[in-house]
């Protein structure tokens, strides 16, 4: 059931999905690990379109240095919680979603209870230890992990179906080493707008997904490709769970 208000914000992309479709949306759950660059667009997104709950953690306060790229925060919000900051804009932007914003470090003691009963997990980290732990708890909970990861002006994007598709693992066996990269804004601009597209696909039950599909960005020439990857069947994170084929393609 959408208020007047609900049914002539989402009027637009109704006329795509239905209200059907956004009642979908709406009933979503969905968690996003980080507040930053990526985490910025992934969670405006999802807030406009109408995903009834975000779930978005994240345990930095915002630093002048965060606002070339992290459009959730403003001029005024350094100093700030993250996650105060985007609590706020996000309800601003949304009034009728639910926002949990949750100030903590992800860590293995408590992952698996801040994800919850959340149906997907949003990869919006900026290194590999958290990242590898969000893809063991997807693995555990059998729910997507929608990855994104950027550096300069190069960015790269894949959706993760445990059992479907390779896991995180499979694909970057190894961490490499953790560091301040550069990047320009636009970079997680992109790329966080790919993972939220694939999160939204995703609970609409339509369109194809980046399954078993890493999307690579080079924005200095312009050009994107994508590489097939495949599962490793010795992977330690995923490697023993029974291969599940990919829903077939559903056209709308
Ligand atoms: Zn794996």
């Amino acid at each position: 059931m959408f208020s007047q208000r609900e049914l002539d914000r989402y009027k637009r992309q109704m006329m795509l999905f239905g209200g059907e479709g956004q009642e979908r949306l709406k009933k979503a759950h969905i968690f996003i690990a980080g507040a930053g660059g990526l985490g910025s667009p992934i969670s405006i997104y999802l807030a406009v379109a109408g995903v009834g709950t975000i779930t978005i953690v994240d345990m930095d306060v915002v630093d002048q240095t965060n606002l070339n790229r992290q459009i959730l925060h403003f001029d005024r919000d350094v100093g700030k919680k993250k996650t105060a900051s985007a609590e706020e804009k996000l309800q601003a932007l949304n009034p009728d979603i639910t926002v949990n914003a949750i100030d903590v470090k992800i860590e293995e003691s408590n992952a698996v209870k801040l994800i919850g009963k959340a149906n997907g997990i949003v990869d919006a980290m900026d290194n590999y230890p958290t990242r590898y732990l969000l893809n063991d708890v997807a693995i555990a909970k059998k729910i997507p992990l929608f990855h994104g990861g950027i550096r300069g002006f190069y960015g790269q994007a894949t959706t993760i179906l445990p059992g479907t598709t390779p896991c995180l693992k499979c694909i970057f066996p190894k961490a490499p080493p953790k560091e301040v990269f550069p990047v320009v804004g636009v970079t997680p601009g992109i790329i966080g707008t790919i993972q939220a597209n694939e999160v939204i696909k995703y609970l609409l039950g339509s369109g194809d997904l980046l399954a078993g599909r890493l999307f690579i960005w080079d924005g200095r020439e312009a050009h994107a490709e994508e590489i097939c990857v495949e599962r490793n069947p010795a992977c330690e994170a995923c490697g023993s769970l029974r291969t599940t084929k990919k829903p077939a393609r559903e056209e709308k």
